[in-house]
């Protein structure tokens, strides 16, 4: 049986459970219980605080967690990291009142910053050359200026709409962040073959987020041409139509070029063109 903390309520809860039960794992979930069994794989789920999830995993209270970069890094675990996940991403942020005069980070000498990551905030200005106060508070850090705690805020920033909505304006980025998997350095084998499991699926079901599979109908003499411009695991499937001098043809696309690849085999002759979600994907 292998333990996974997730965070229990929180901005990475849906998120990580969605990823476990696109992994095709079971389990029923309570708000109200800390833990709960997976019915159709060894998992176990333990619900925690993110900030509470590197320790745990380091000790091997847990096992396997999943947390944001931020608070891993913080908290001096990255070496606990096994892979990037890709969800949760934002970005930890300097940012000072929207009327601030401020040209360059040096202008941060000298003044109070409060944040909630003062390993991280530390780390960036030293690598600056700045010295400012930090002040660490674990809460509503973006109401600090308004209150004269500080004179400039570091916090998680994702579409800015929160520093706005407080008056207040990005000025440096601190941090990249994004949800992590990590694990305990010390898993004994029957734990790490539960794990390698995991990935494996958890492995598919990142390949099959970005990939799209598309069907079109072509003119006998565009095939060559078409499936060129698709690129397929292996090569296209290419199908007969009942209608005489078409085919059908079968691929699948990288999300990032879709648009591209549309639009050159319409190009090129591609007609009534299908793309549709991929569920799993294994190669
Ligand atoms: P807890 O009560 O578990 O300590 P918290 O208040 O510290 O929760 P959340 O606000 O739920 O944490 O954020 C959890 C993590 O999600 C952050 O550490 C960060 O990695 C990521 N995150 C935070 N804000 C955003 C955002 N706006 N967009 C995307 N990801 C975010
Ligand atoms: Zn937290």
């Amino acid at each position: 049986m292998l333990r996974l903390a997730i965070q229990k309520s929180g901005r990475l809860s849906d998120d990580s459970l969605n990823l476990i039960r696109e992994c095709g794992i079971s389990f029923i979930n309570s708000s109200l219980k800390l833990k709960t069994a997976c019915t159709n794989f060894p998992l176990e789920i333990l619900f925690l605080r993110d900030d509470d999830i590197p320790g745990y995993v380091a000790d091997g209270v847990a096992d396997i967690g999943i947390v944001g970069q931020n608070v891993l890094v913080e908290e001096g675990k990255q070496e606990l990291t096994v892979e990037a996940l890709g969800f949760s991403k934002c970005r930890l942020s300097l940012a000072v009142p929207k009327s601030a005069d401020y040209n360059s980070i040096s202008d941060l000498n000298g003044k109070n910053i409060a944040t909630s990551y003062p390993n991280l905030l530390q780390a960036f200005l030293d690598e600056q050359g700045v010295q400012a106060h930090i002040h660490t508070i674990s809460g509503s850090v973006e109401i600090a200026p308004s209150i004269g705690l500080a004179e400039a805020i570091c916090d998680i920033v994702s579409s800015g709409s929160t520093l706005i909505s407080n008056g207040l304006k990005e000025v440096e980025r601190v941090f990249k962040s994004e949800a992590v998997l990590i694990a305990n350095q010390e898993l004994p084998q029957e734990k790490r073959e539960i794990l390698e499991k995991l990935l494996f699926r958890v492995h598919a079901v990142q390949r099959a987020r970005k990939a799209k599979y598309i069907l079109l109908n072509s003119p006998d003499d565009k095939i060559e041409e078409i499936s060129q411009l698709l690129p397929s695991i292996k090569a296209p499937t290419v199908l007969p139509l009942a209608e005489e001098g078409w085919s059908s043809i079968h691929s699948v696309v990288n999300e990032d070029d879709f648009w591209e690849i549309i639009e050159k085999i319409k190009a090129a002759g591609a007609q009534g063109i299908l793309v549709v979600p991929i569920e799993k994907m294994i190669v």
